[in-house]
């Protein structure tokens, strides 16, 4: 079983060691994330190496989870698996963000960090605009479709009535 990531890091640091960690972090406890979701189930998987190229500190990584999410056709839930891959530059301020090679993203940090906050801020971006089905909807509807009660009653009373044949005879 795989660890829990740990929380508050400094960054800078882990860089410099060049620092190697795995570990899971739960959707539950990513409320930004969970805006855009339709469960608060399952527990993202990180890979993440921490490093130093030339003068720059880096974070790369891979993280991936199974989140349900809203299908926009038929409303109803789907599956849908988010995965990035991520070289996150640590930098102090902005003005150093112009600076960097093209390869980084940027993350302004005073070292001090809230290590699931990358994780979430990358899943955040792995998020599709429109989520839907794979397949046809209507499948997955008929499995859930419930028919009212009301129309079962009517459809009950709708039987033919064996008296209303006699009715007709006499
Ligand atoms: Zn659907």
């Amino acid at each position: 079983m795989q660890s829990r990531l740990p929380e508050y890091c400094d960054l800078y640091q882990l860089a410099d060691k060049a620092a190697t960690m795995s570990g899971n972090w739960p959707i539950a406890k990513m409320p930004r994330l969970l805006t855009m979701l339709a469960a608060d189930t399952g527990e993202a998987k990180a890979e993440l190496e921490f490093g130093k190229k030339g003068r720059t500190r880096f974070i790369k990584g891979s993280v991936s989870v199974d989140v349900e999410m809203q299908c926009q056709r038929c409303l109803n839930p789907t599956t849908v698996g988010l995965k990035a891959e991520f070289l996150v530059a640590l930098v102090e301020n902005e003005s150093q963000i112009e600076k960097l090679p093209e390869q980084f993203e940027a993350l302004i940090t005073e070292g001090r960090h809230f290590l699931p906050d990358v994780i979430e801020d990358e899943l955040i971006l792995a998020v599709p605009i429109v989520a839907t089905h794979d397949s046809q909807c209507s499948d997955y509807v008929k499995a859930y479709e419930v028919v009212p009660e009301e129309y079962q009653q009517e459809a009950v009373g709708k039987k033919p009535n064996p008296f209303a044949v006699l009715k007709d005879l006499l």
